[in-house]
């Protein structure tokens, strides 16, 4: 007899216990029902950039003054800075400058250790293209301002980072 009773209130107390497990799953699945989604419908919806996003370099071709710093302090040596002297006034003159960001890193070393202040990192992140060597951008492609996503007409949804 005993035995039957003790298997009952075993069976009760498992039943119980299953029943409050479902219900708590089912409160679970009802709060993550009740959120926004994490995901976004890029492109036709784009994140805002956090302020200190770093981005695609922008360059100052004014401001430079080929000291080369850049390289000196890039982890691989990436900018290219081509110069000549002009022995006249005995001072460096700029020629070229360039940055391939198919190899860069975006670590921000050259931004952070140029002397003039003439490479920033702008929020501009959507680099991608066919062919790779156009990755390599020139004083007039790294002079180029981005356009901010927030005047992109193409966009109707903006999120923060
Ligand atoms: S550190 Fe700045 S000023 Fe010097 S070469 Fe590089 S970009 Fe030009
Ligand atoms: S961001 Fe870093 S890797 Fe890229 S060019 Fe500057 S120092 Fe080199």
């Amino acid at each position: 007899m005993f035995p039957m009773v003790t298997g009952f209130i075993n069976y009760g107390q498992q039943s119980v216990r299953a029943t409050r497990y479902i219900g708590q799953s089912f409160i679970i699945t009802l709060s993550h029902a009740n959120r926004l989604p994490i995901t976004i419908q890029y492109p036709y919806e784009k994140l805002i950039t956090s302020e200190r996003f770093r981005g695609r370099i922008h360059f100052e071709f004014d401001k430079c003054i080929a000291c080369e710093v850049c390289v000196r302090v890039c982890p691989i040596d990436l900018p290219v800075v081509d110069w000549k002297l002009e022995t006249e006034i005995r001072k460096k003159c700029l020629l070229n400058y360039s940055i391939d960001f198919g190899i860069c890193i975006f670590c921000g070393n050259c931004i952070e250790y140029c002397p003039t202040n003439c490479l920033s990192m702008t929020e501009e992140y959507e680099l991608s293209t066919y062919d790779r060597h156009e990755l390599n951008y020139n004083q007039i492609a790294l002079g180029r301002l981005p356009m901010s996503v927030i005047d992109d007409p193409t966009i109707k949804n903006f999120k923060n980072f």
